[in-house]
């Protein structure tokens, strides 16, 4: 099924790079996330500069923890859920909630604080949680933008399925097949959420300067133009050595994978915990304009 026709005819698909396995570690107040990076191994994919996967788990009463009151400013942060609900808050007077499919887009700017927490439903009485959070770099020319905010439910969110039912395509940014996404992003970004039934496969175009990774949600199959084994929690970094992005369903289970493309800023990256700017001066100025109360607070 490698048929996904483009304009360039060539049918060779990008080589990988590398093939990394996430780790699990904690975020926020205490909640369990599985990060293929930064770690040591893999420090970003420009302009990536984090994914955390919310792993799917099924919370006790009282066990569900988030991240209370913290700052952002200099990128992006992107939530995307599967199960569960998420609260948000911040210091601009924005609120709202994020539940399965939906997706919140953030552009922290010069800065916000922001809190992101379980539902009280999901507090109270525990329930299921799924979900991911990537945070895309800015520019340096945008990253003291004012902040933005974009919250797509999920029915906002244009999906491709092909005839058969073997492939499903969320397009949350950039374009696959004829479907083109409603969030606006900053710099060229491409983010789908590709679910392949049992040997089915896809053929996805994205333009070769983008860095582009696959991380695997749910099962197992083979990537690349060397159809290399991958499967749950393991990232697979692709070369930027032609368009195709090729993946295929293992026969036995189906598959679920986020891809994600972007054209790297190729930009010096100053990170601090919730800061990420260009140089270390800035870094400095981000830590005073916080304490002193400059990105505000949540009422
Ligand atoms: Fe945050």
């Amino acid at each position: 099924m490698k048929n996904q026709s483009t304009e360039n005819s060539s049918t060779k698909s990008r080589t990988i790079r590398e093939i990394v396995t996430a780790i699990a570690t904690r975020e926020g107040a205490g909640f369990a996330v599985r990060r293929p990076f930064p770690t040591k191994s893999l420090s970003l994919v420009d302009p990536f500069l984090l994914l955390d996967h919310m792993e799917p788990v099924t919370l006790a009463p009282g066990a569900a923890k988030g991240a209370p009151d913290h700052p952002h400013r200099g990128f992006e942060t992107v939530t995307y859920m599967l199960e569960g609900h998420f609260v948000h808050k911040d210091s601009a007077g924005n609120s709202g909630v994020i539940g399965p499919g939906d997706v919140q887009w953030m552009t922290a700017g010069q800065g916000v604080v922001h809190s992101e927490m379980p539902d009280e439903e999901l507090l109270e009485n525990g329930g299921r949680l799924h979900g991911f959070q990537i945070w895309v770099n800015l520019p340096a020319k945008e990253k003291m933008m004012a902040p933005r905010y974009q919250d797509i439910p999920s029915a906002n969110i244009p999906i491709y399925e092909s005839e058969d039912g073997k492939v499903w395509v969320k397009v949350i940014a950039g374009k696959s097949m004829d479907k083109e996404a409603v969030i606006d992003t900053r710099t060229p970004i491409t983010f789908l959420h590709v679910k392949l039934q049992p040997g089915a496969s896809l053929s996805q175009p994205i333009p070769p300067q983008y860095n582009t990774f696959a991380y695997i949600v749910e099962g197992k199959g083979c990537f690349g133009n060397e159809g290399l084994a991958a499967e749950t929690d393991q990232l697979v970094l692709f070369e930027n050595d032609a368009e195709n992005v090729f993946l295929q369903a293992s026969e036995n289970e189906p598959l679920s994978v986020l891809i994600l493309g972007g054209m790297p800023l190729s930009e010096p990256v100053a990170r601090y915990g919730p800061f990420v700017m260009n140089t270390q001066n800035e870094i400095v100025q981000a830590l005073k304009d916080y304490q002193s109360g400059r990105m505000g607070a949540i009422n």
